[in-house]
C-alpha cells in the first residue's frame, strides 16, 4: 500500500479532497480494495489525517474557480470527520463563494457520529449543494451484502434512508447511487426505492 499526502486530484474536471481514510464499510466495489488511487490518481493512502491547515495549504495551490464542483470525497467516508469537513466547507465557501460543493457518503453518519444526535443530515444538507449517497440496493439484504457495514446496528439500510429524506427535505441536491455489481432485478428494486423518494438514482459501472 503506496501512501502520501494527496489531499486533491482533479477527476472528471471537478475537483476532489481526500479529507479521511476512515469508513465503517467494505463495499464490495470499492475501489480501495484494486488500488491505491482512483481514476490516475496519486496515491490516496494518506501518511496521517490531514490537518485543517493542511488542507488549506493543499487548496491554495489550486484556481477553486475553474471546478465545475468541489467533492468531498476522500479515500473513505468523508463524514467520519463531520465537524471537520462541516467547518472545511464553510472555509471554502468563504474563500470561493462561487464553489458548488458535493460530497459523496454513504449516509451512515447518524451510526457512527453519535454526537450529531440526530442532525448530522440536516448539517450536511445545510453545508453543501449536492449529497451523493450510496443506495446500493433497493432493501437491507442486498444493501447489507453490498455495502458491508462493519460493527453498525442492522438498521444501515434505515439509517441511510432517513439521511437521503432529511437532505432532501432541506431543499439541497440529492442523488443516489448504486454499482453495477447486483443483479437486474435488484438494480430494477433500488430504482423502485428512489422513485418512491423522489430521488434520482445514478448506476454506475463498476471499476476493477
Ligand atoms: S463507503 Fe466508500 S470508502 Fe467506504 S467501503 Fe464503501 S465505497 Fe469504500
Amino acid at each position: 500500500m503506496k501512501k502520501a499526502m494527496t489531499l486533491t486530484y482533479e477527476t472528471g474536471g471537478n475537483l476532489y479532497l481526500n479529507v479521511t481514510n476512515q469508513c465503517p464499510c467494505a463495499c464490495v466495489f470499492c475501489i480501495r480494495k484494486n488500488d491505491d488511487g482512483a481514476y490516475g490518481s496519486d496515491p490516496l493512502w494518506l501518511e496521517h489525517e490531514p490537518t485543517m491547515e493542511e488542507m488549506r495549504s493543499a487548496l491554495a495551490e489550486r484556481d477553486l474557480t475553474k471546478y465545475p464542483e468541489i467533492v468531498f470525497c476522500g479515500y473513505g467516508e468523508p463524514t467520519m470527520r463531520l465537524d471537520f469537513i462541516l467547518e472545511l466547507a464553510a472555509y471554502i465557501r468563504e474563500v470561493c463563494p462561487s464553489a458548488v460543493l458535493r460530497i459523496n457518503t454513504n449516509g451512515l453518519t447518524e451510526l457512527y457520529y453519535p454526537e450529531a444526535n440526530g442532525t448530522a443530515a440536516e448539517r450536511v444538507a445545510k453545508a453543501f449543494d449536492k449529497v451523493s449517497i450510496s443506495l446500493n440496493g433497493g432493501n437491507s439484504e442486498v444493501y447489507n451484502r453490498v455495502t458491508r457495514p462493519k460493527g453498525l446496528p442492522d438498521n444501515a439500510f434505515a439509517t441511510m434512508l432517513d439521511f437521503a429524506k432529511t437532505c432532501k427535505a432541506q431543499g439541497t441536491d440529492v442523488v443516489f447511487t448504486v454499482v453495477d455489481v447486483i443483479s437486474a432485478e435488484e438494480i430494477a428494486e433500488a430504482q423502485a426505492q428512489a422513485d418512491a423518494l423522489g430521488i434520482v438514482l445514478h448506476i454506475r459501472a463498476y471499476i476493477q
